[in-house]
């Protein structure tokens, strides 16, 4: 699902989110939102209306870029419960936390540009992912 799919299917998971990243990891950001928050429904079959408990677990506070790096920022809420009434936060914590670290491993392998195999640049000022196309571009201003 595209960033405006799973704003309208999850609204409460974005009603706080700052959301600012490079065009070039749409896809990685648009990938890890999905996984996150349609993990959520394998909890909620208890309940019965799967549609308005879907994404009510996770609340993304922030996705942006930082030292050429994808972050996304995101809690736990509303205390999700397995069959028994168990709290299953902790797991869906550490899912979450894997799903995020796997994202940002992603995202310094891919150019923040335009989305091919690119390279952590360390060598410039502002530390970026960039392919060999566009790390010219940076070093060769026309
Ligand atoms: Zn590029």
């Amino acid at each position: 699902m595209n960033i405006e799919e799973l704003m309208e299917k999850f609204p409460m998971a974005f009603k706080h989110a700052d959301i600012s990243f490079p065009d070039g990891w749409k896809q990685i950001v648009e990938d890890c939102l999905t996984m996150m928050l349609h993990r959520t429904q394998w909890y909620d079959k208890a309940k019965d209306d799967l549609d308005a408990v879907q994404g009510n677990y996770i609340e993304i506070h922030q996705i942006k870029e930082k030292f050429g790096g994808l972050r996304v920022y995101s809690s736990i809420v509303n205390d999700p419960c397995d069959y028994q009434g168990n709290s299953i936060s902790d797991r869906l914590m550490e899912q979450t936390c894997g799903i995020l670290r796997f994202a940002e491993y992603l995202s310094k392998k891919t150019c923040q540009v335009c989305g091919e195999r690119g390279t952590l640049r360390t060598t410039r000022p502002y530390i970026e992912t960039l392919c060999d196309e566009h790390d010219r571009a940076r070093s060769n201003p026309t």
